[in-house]
């Protein structure tokens, strides 16, 4: 396979025009062919790209998706959420290490397959879910994992494999105007070009357009300042990168409304004036790039894309799709970008800000996709439209992806400030403990909050809506949602490398039944660590599910503790007595805190 790849890697440089920035795109490439990614060949790409091969070395090690050493002509990842967990993908991972002789995260002796666990799939409502070689699998059960065992021990390619395993279902449960409608291609370009760029920017404006990746900021705004951003080039970046544990809105839109979509973009675009756009696909969605890339290709023959655009002289512009490799820290905005441009995806210092120094450092929008697909609407059907759903400051529907404990997991199109509850009766939930609305960084309500309403007053959600009943084990859901943090910070600032890791020992220790009171002090202290000194929200939130739980559920922490009461046996602060004394200190900063814990 090595010498294939080797064979192959001209082909692949050339497709990509030797350009650095597109590194990570010939890495993955170049993995499809081998399997891995053979030092040898790392120093080769280096020299053909001009760059150090330590930069080279680092990218590797940097996505998860991408491997230095073999891993097998079978790669198979078991997704991770904690959804997959309450559907059993824990007992159906050691079935199926036992039936292939496998040991976690090691290749088997002959080379064939190794098994790992990976972060969210984005098929939490059909879990639980895997990838092979990259393709997903979802609704996982006994039989079907034997069948996959099977095809493996038969050696048979995965391109052979019966293609109703890889069958992903939409399950949009509740359609609005954004999943239901089906706009002619072109429709919002054409009411663009009439209005004009200037009075399309208002028409956002008017609408109250907000960020739907869950920070909110409006959308009008941010297209401004990339506009009057001074430099020659500008560029448009649709973030496809849906990591968020319990989140596949995207995922829908992108099969169900992908011209919508890239029509957002280009409207972008128009108003900011960008010749070059990125959709940052993330790495499992692998499957869907074809599809993408024949819809490009078409909106390219229709003139939707291109040269002069729908006749319009001067209105050029283009989209490449670029593919993640497992990182989730690259759904941060400047982590993307750094991505985008080759590089390990770390985020950036903030600011200055993509609008004015993003895609190499030049103005760049980077918005979600359900954000674009939002943008084309209003661009077609005007703003009063928009407002017609929605509340007062977040207008418009939202896409909540739905899973966990509920009848009708899937995809729910439903006005801003739609409360919790009616939420939980349309897609039957019964007896519902907790709802963790925007995934692990968002919130962890109870029963006695489920009036609140899902709306950036309220409850800001960018979609993930996981449900859990009254058979649920909150600390459990915490701990898997540490073990994600942890597995996912990107070891770039100490803080949140260290921090992340300290949480997952503190929250391991007490799941042992060998927490103290002091482990729970602990874990309020990381926080505030955290929130301080973390260079990301990564870092910001990554305590975000162990407070609101032990806030909620305390008695799930507290039932699991040694004893609640806990006193040190050994008296610290005294036998630093000596110490004082030599010092000839004996005032309150030399005494440490006494804490009764
Ligand atoms: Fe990386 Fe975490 Fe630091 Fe963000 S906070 S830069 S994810 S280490």
């Amino acid at each position: 396979m090595p010498t294939q790849a080797g064979t192959a890697l001209d082909a692949i440089l050339t497709q990509h025009a030797r350009q650095p920035t597109e590194l990570l795109q010939i890495l993955r490439e170049v993995q499809e062919v081998a399997g891995w990614i053979p030092p040898a060949l790392q120093t080769r790409i280096a020299g053909h790209l001009g760059l150090p091969r330590a930069r080279v070395e680092g990218v590797v090690g940097f996505y998860s998706f991408l491997h230095d050493t073999p891993a097998g002509e079978y790669r198979v990842l078991f997704s991770d959420n904690i959804t997959d967990r309450m559907l059993g993908n824990q007992g159906l991972f050691e079935a199926f290490c036992q039936r292939l002789w496998l040991e976690r995260g090691k290749c088997s002796e002959d080379g064939l397959v190794s098994a790992d666990y990976t972060s969210c799939t984005g098929l939490c409502d059909q879990g639980p879910a895997l990838l092979v070689n990259g393709r997903a699998i979802p609704r996982l059960d006994a039989v079907r994992l034997d069948s996959i065992a099977s095809l493996i021990l038969e050696r048979r390619p995965v391109a052979d494999w019966p293609v109703e395993l890889f069958e992903i279902q939409d399950n949009v449960r509740r359609a609005g105007p954004l999943l239901a409608d089906t706009p002619a291609n072109g429709e919002a370009l054409r009411a663009t070009l009439a209005r004009g760029a200037e009075a399309t920017l208002t028409e956002i404006e008017h609408a109250g357009l907000r960020g739907r990746g869950g920070a909110g900021f409006p959308t009008a705004r941010k297209w401004q300042a990339c506009r009057d951003a001074p430099g020659p080039e500008r560029y448009v970046v649709c973030n496809a990168d849906e990591g968020e544990p319990g989140t596949f809105k995207d995922r829908v839109l992108l099969t169900r409304q992908a011209d919508r979509v890239f029509e957002g973009m280009t409207v972008a675009a128009r108003l900011v004036g960008a010749r070059q756009g990125f959709l940052y696909l993330r790495g499992e969605y692998r499957y869907m790039l074809d599809a993408l890339e024949a819809a490009l290709a078409r909106r390219r023959a229709e003139g939707l894309l291109g040269r002069d655009i729908l006749g319009e002289p001067g209105f050029d512009f283009d989209i490449a799709i670029h593919l993640g490799a497992g990182a989730y820290v690259c759904g941060e905005e400047s982590a993307l970008i750094e991505s985008l441009e080759g590089k390990r995806g770390i985020p950036r210092n903030r600011p200055p800000f993509p609008v004015t120094h993003g895609y190499l450092q030049r103005p760049t929008v980077v918005n979600n996709v359900e954000t674009f697909a939002c943008a084309a609407r209003i661009a077609a059907q005007g703003a009063e439209r928009f407002r017609a759903d929605g509340s007062p400051r977040s207008s418009g529907t939202k896409l909540l992806s739905v899973s966990g404990d509920c009848a009708r997991p899937g995809i729910y199109e439903v006005p801003f400030g739609i409360p919790v509850h009616e939420v939980l009766a349309e897609c039957g939930a019964e007896n519902t403990l907790a709802v963790q609305v925007g995934g692990p960084s968002g919130t962890c309500i109870d029963a006695s909050e489920f009036g609140r309403r899902l709306a950036f007053e309220d409850l800001a959600t960018a979609g993930a809506f996981m449900i859990f009943d009254a058979r649920r084990d909150m600390f459990e859901v915490a701990r898997n949602f540490v073990q994600f943090f942890a597995h996912e910070s990107c070891g770039f600032c100490t803080p949140c490398r260290v921090g992340t890791s300290m949480q997952m020992h503190l929250m391991d220790k007490i799941a042992k039944g060998n927490g103290t009171q002091g482990d729970l002090v602990e874990l309020g202290q990381l926080d505030r660590a955290l929130q301080m000194a973390a260079h990301c929200g990564l870092g910001h939130t990554a305590c975000n599910p162990v407070l609101d739980t032990l806030k909620r559920f305390r008695p799930a922490y507290e039932r699991r503790l040694k004893a609640l009461h806990f006193r040190p046996a050994f008296d610290l602060d005294g036998a630093l007595a000596e110490a004082r004394r030599m010092t000839g200190r004996d005032d309150a900063g030399a005494h440490l805190e006494t804490r009764h814990d």
